[in-house]
């Protein structure tokens, strides 16, 4: 076999008692979905994940992989060594050159000494690698308490042998608490909102309204690249792509000015509900945080939600914006959400927008809109975009 071998924890995942299996079975589909087309097998053992993964797949697709799946806590490359304390020497004095180990600070060896027929006891194994460790990195320390390195050494069925782990996103495996429908606009937020909802076990797929040409073809490939920058989070998603030009132009030329966003917000709500329903989405996500525009008072997300029986989620509503871009650039989608085209809000918005909308006031105003056919035809002319759990953009069905 000479498939790499990693170790993953789960975290979050433990604690769901019956449910256990269907978490875990998810979570292994995850990983597995990503790292295709090469092959995988992931096994469990002793509270662990131990994935064996074919020897042609990439290092920086295997990452990815476990780096973007939440419901993974850490993970470590592992490897493997005869049950013999010569060949664990070898095999440590060949991975740890390449290991996060550095030649400044402390370490400790940690063994799991689970064979209790093996030669050695744990202590004496330590030993023996520890001198391993000081004849390659001389400077370095033993701490045992709070070391910056450590070479941990399993002998079970074979023996194991494996540095610091990488932390994960944790969280709980996407799939396991629905699907939503996420309102993708261009900017910074929505992408984090999206993948805060991935990270508590939830999967998307996401809405973009298009108001072409007063937004761009540009604005829309931004929109796309967000979307495939998002899409290992959510363990891919669908893009649609509204066309909304007559729903914007119908709003300024028969609307109120200064309600115009709240309209728009209300017609995206109710457009939002439709392909929601039609595709299994039982809830609308939202990148709005409380006070953040004129939109996003208390008195207008509350005319918003009044559009919709959906439950309407908005992860960022208590964020502050350095918070929220903290997690874009964690994320990689800061840099894109930055670029200059404007999205249809901005090019649509009243200079003096109301901020205390009566609720009943505003709704009869938009349902004097009459946008029903408008609406209907949007999403009748709707675009489909599908991006798979890797985020490459797939062909669509
Ligand atoms: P973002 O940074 O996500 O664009 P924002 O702070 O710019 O948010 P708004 O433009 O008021 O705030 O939008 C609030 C939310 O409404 C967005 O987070 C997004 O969920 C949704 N939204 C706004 N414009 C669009 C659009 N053109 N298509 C889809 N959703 C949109
Ligand atoms: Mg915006």
């Amino acid at each position: 076999m000479a498939d790499k071998l990693y170790l993953i924890k789960e975290g979050e995942i433990s604690l769901k008692g019956g449910n256990r299996n269907l978490f875990e079975k998810r979570l292994r589909h995850n990983i597995k979905d990503k790292l295709r087309p090469y092959s995988s097998e992931i096994e469990r053992q002793k509270g662990r994940l131990y994935a064996y993964i074919s020897e042609e797949a990439p290092d920086e697709l295997i990452e990815k992989a476990l780096s973007t799946t939440t419901g993974v806590t850490g993970y470590a490359r592992a490897y493997r060594a005869e049950k013999d304390i010569e060949r664990i020497k070898a095999k440590a004095m060949e991975i740890l050159p390449g290991s996060n180990f550095r030649n400044e600070g402390t370490f400790r060896i940690t063994v799991k000494r689970e064979d209790k027929t093996f030669p050695l006891n744990s202590h004496e194994i330590a030993v023996e690698l520890a001198v391993v460790v000081a004849s390659l990195f001389p400077a370095l320390e033993v701490d045992l308490d709070n070391p910056d390195y450590t070479l941990t050494c399993e002998i079970r069925g074979e023996a194991y042998l494996y540095t610091d782990e990488d932390k994960g996103e944790g969280g709980l495996p996407a799939g396991t608490a629905g699907k939503g429908m996420l309102l993708l606009s261009g900017g910074i937020d929505s992408p984090v909102a999206g993948y805060m909802m991935a990270k508590r076990g939830m999967r998307a797929d996401a809405i973009y309204f298009h108001a072409y040409p007063y937004t761009s073809e540009l604005a829309l490939e931004k929109v796309k690249t967000l979307a495939s920058l998002i899409a290992p989070y959510l363990q891919g998603l669908r893009l649609f792509v509204v066309p909304f030009t007559e729903g914007q132009l119908h709003i300024r030329d028969n609307g109120y000015e200064e309600e115009a966003t709240l309209m728009f917000r209300a017609a995206m709500m109710r457009t939002a509900e439709i392909i929601a329903k039609e595709n299994g989405a039982q809830a609308i996500i939202t990148g709005e945080a409380l006070s953040q525009v004129a939109s996003q008072t208390i008195d207008a997300m509350s005319f918003t939600d009044s559009m919709t029986d959906l439950l309407v989620i908005r992860p960022l509503v208590g964020m502050d914006k350095e918070e929220i871009i903290k997690k874009a650039r964690k994320i990689g989608t800061y840099e894109t959400s930055i670029l200059p085209y404007e999205d249809c809000c901005v090019v649509f918005s009243p200079k003096h927008p109301i901020t205390r909308p009566v609720k009943d006031v505003s709704r009869r105003h938009f349902e004097e809109l009459q946008m029903d056919e408008i609406i209907k035809k949007a999403v009748e002319e709707t675009k489909v975009y599908t991006f798979d759990a890797a985020g490459r953009e797939t062909e669509n069905a």
